[in-house]
């Protein structure tokens, strides 16, 4: 039976790959925490600068835009800073380099609870394969927790070893502990509103597709609206 958590960690560090990423896949989650008193840090791996089909967008002036967004939906969620680690769109690889920086920026945020995809998600229906650069992430940010960040013999140069709690996986085939958003939903709705070069206007529609997917999760875990996570807690 999928377990609700109530608890919110003191410090949380979220890992994803576009500026849109964290909004999407656990904005309710982070509003929830921010709200109770978590310091919410948010790393951005990618640019964001081929998140358009026009064959004529200036990927700079979007990559610029795309940063302006994401520190606006920032505000709206209460998280405390932005790393942004400027890979372009589709050149991550879950190397030592993109590991090393990861390691030493859970070292020097030291948080509870990292939050980053699950990268065994592949296939969302017949319609939709999760995009490479998230599984990418997924893989570089599970290896920087475990066993990287916390082991003194990875990356010694990189701080002083810190292992997270815990590490929460979003966009998850699987997931085994649901967050209820219920309360922050609008929040959560607001958020994603403001990656307007993705979503478009804002408006009830916007507003709707937000819901129906928390309801979705709710529905799971028996209460209005949720985000579901496989949870990893190391040392327990
Ligand atoms: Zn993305």
């Amino acid at each position: 039976m999928p377990e609700l958590v109530d608890d919110a960690p003191a410090s949380a560090l979220a890992v994803y790959a576009h500026p849109d990423d964290p909004e999407v896949s656990c904005g309710g989650t982070l509003a929830r925490w921010t709200a109770a008193g978590t310091t919410v840090t948010v790393c951005i791996c990618a640019d964001g600068d081929k998140g358009s089909l026009d064959p004529t967008a200036d990927r700079s002036a979007l990559t610029d835009l795309r940063r302006v967004e994401v520190e606006a939906a920032g505000r709206v969620l209460g998280v405390r800073a932005h790393h942004f680690l400027r890979y372009l769109d589709g050149d991550l690889e879950n190397d030592a380099g993109l590991r090393r920086r990861l390691v030493e920026l859970i070292r020097a945020t030291r948080p509870a609870v990292v939050l980053c995809p699950d990268p065994t998600a592949v296939f969302f229906g017949q319609h939709y394969a999760n995009h490479r650069d998230h599984r990418v992430v997924g893989w570089a940010t599970l290896d920087a927790v475990t066993p990287a960040a916390g082991n003194p013999h990875y990356f010694p140069d990189a701080g002083s070893p810190h292992q997270p709690a815990e590490l929460y996986l979003s966009g998850t085939l699987e997931p085994d502990i649901w967050i209820d958003i219920s309360d922050v939903i609008e929040r959560k709705a607001q958020a994603v509103a403001c990656h307007g070069s993705q979503v478009g206007e804002p408006g009830e529609w916007l507003r709707s597709v937000v819901r129906q997917r928390a309801e979705a999760g709710g529905q799971l875990a028996g209460v209005r609206y949720a985000e579901g996570f496989r949870r990893l807690a190391f040392g327990e």
